[in-house]
């Protein structure tokens, strides 16, 4: 007898946002090709679907000034992967662009950051969820309010949080 649900897709898709950032350049590209070949390979994914990408911003450097401006989006995407699968593929993605650890919140060719895992909140030694610096981040929260301006962050909207936002040190890259 045939099984109506054959196609039926009983897997749990978990929506996510990564944030991403790029300053400096290598031999595999610049910051702009950086995101762009982690956003390529998290295309090719298969436990990652409906990707979408906010517009890529230039923003000014958190930490030490002396470093050039990054250049950062945000990726929403369902994944299958849990949330510390989805923090090695992160982590692949840097070793990928050939991040080197130079000094903290120094210059990097790739950062991936999990912001959201759904509605995960944990505070583990290697995992926070909601990302850490997720409320504070202008360079995080306007691509995020870009590709869901309804989210609720931890019971917050969006708004909430971006209200004591600018886009001080942020500026929208064009063609992207
Ligand atoms: P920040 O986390 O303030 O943006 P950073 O991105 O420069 O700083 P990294 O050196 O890239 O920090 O990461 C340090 C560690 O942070 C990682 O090894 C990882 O285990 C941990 N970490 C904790 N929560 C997260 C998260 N939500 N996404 C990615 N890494 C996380
Ligand atoms: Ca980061
Ligand atoms: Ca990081």
């Amino acid at each position: 007898m045939r099984n109506m649900d054959n196609n039926a897709d009983h897997t749990n898709w978990i929506t996510c946002y990564v944030g991403l950032g790029s300053n400096l350049a290598n031999e595999l590209g610049s910051p702009t090709e950086h995101l762009e070949q982690a956003l390529a390979m998290m295309r090719a994914h298969e436990q990652i679907r409906e990707i979408s990408v906010s517009s890529f911003y230039a923003s000014a450097p958190m930490g030490p000034q002396d470093q050039p401006d990054f250049v950062n989006a945000v990726a929403g995407f369902e994944t299958t992967l849990t949330p510390y699968e989805l923090l090695a593929f992160c982590q692949q993605l840097e070793s990928m662009a050939k991040r080197a650890r130079l000094r903290y919140w120094g210059e990097r060719s790739l950062d991936v950051d999990i912001l959201l895992y759904g509605e995960a909140q944990m505070v583990e030694p290697q995992l926070t969820i909601p990302h850490a610096g997720l409320g504070e981040r202008n360079f995080v929260l306007i691509p995020l309010r870009e590709l869901a301006p309804s989210l609720a962050i931890a019971g917050k909207s969006i708004d909430d949080y971006s209200q004591s936002l600018d886009w001080t040190g942020l500026r929208l890259l064009s063609g992207d």
